[in-house]
């Protein structure tokens, strides 16, 4: 069953008038499953994680057609990840079903200098314990899969979005982030915003995997783009099967 980012690409090239060429972008077949070319296919490890929390991407016009895009990603690790195409005159209704579903307490996460200070978040509750503590909701974080100008545009002309909480997630868990990623400046691609998210959540098997999972398509990616074979036995898959092993010993 193709996942709610694949579904929604399907159906943004179905409205396009021409085909799509992305600036850069190979022109080949590509695969259905993980939009690469077939001698670089990564169908064969995507690694689904269980998780509580989900995820829900609202993907500004032509995101889901951009080969580069990492909510894809976050689609085919976290089971509970949600898609849909933002239009500023129009809302799916089935995003408005998913934001009112009493399973779930969604975050907006945003930087929390563009909201009223009320509505800012730091962290989300753990989930229930013994004692009696934590949330019985399900943490759903709700990121703007666009270009920064477009997520801006979006955040605030999203008015059912604005009785949400907003995540704002801090320096120091930025620099953290950074300080194990290392090499990245502070613009985040939407899978690595995820991890951060997943990791907020408790859930440390899912941002682990989101980020050995990056590694790999960043692998793939430019292999395919410069003609090179895939180096399964490199570094990125190395770093993708230590994450699931750590993960099959905690299960
Ligand atoms: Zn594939």
């Amino acid at each position: 069953m193709p996942h709610a980012v694949s579904l929604l690409r399907a159906a943004r090239l179905a409205r396009s008038a021409k085909p799509f060429l992305a600036r850069g972008g190979f022109k080949r077949e590509r695969c259905a499953g993980c939009r690469l070319v077939p001698s670089h296919c990564m169908c064969a490890v995507r690694p689904p994680v269980a998780t509580r929390a989900g995820v829900c991407l609202l993907m500004a016009d032509i995101e889901p057609l951009k080969p580069t895009n990492t909510g894809w990603l976050v689609a085919d690790v976290v089971a509970d990840t949600f898609a849909f195409g933002w239009a500023r005159t129009e809302t799916d209704p089935a995003l408005m079903a998913l934001l009112s579903d009493p399973q779930w307490q969604p975050y907006v996460v945003f930087p929390g200098q563009y909201a009223a200070p009320e509505r800012v978040v730091l962290g989300v509750p753990s989930s229930p314990d013994a004692a009696g503590g934590g949330s019985a909701k399900r943490p759903l974080f709700i990121l703007f899969d666009a270009t920064w100008a477009e997520a801006r545009k979006m955040f605030r002309r999203s008015p059912y979005l604005d009785r949400l909480p907003v995540l704002s997630l801090q320096p120091e868990q930025i620099t953290q982030y950074k300080l194990r990623n290392s090499g990245r400046d502070d613009h985040f691609c939407t899978s690595e915003v995820a991890a951060m998210c997943m990791d907020l959540a408790g859930e440390q098997a899912a941002q682990q995997t989101l980020d050995a999972y990056l590694g790999v398509f960043t692998h793939h990616y430019l292999c395919a783009k410069n003609q090179q074979p895939v180096a399964w036995d490199g570094a990125a898959h190395q770093r993708l099967r230590e994450v699931a092993a750590r993960r099959d010993q905690v299960a």
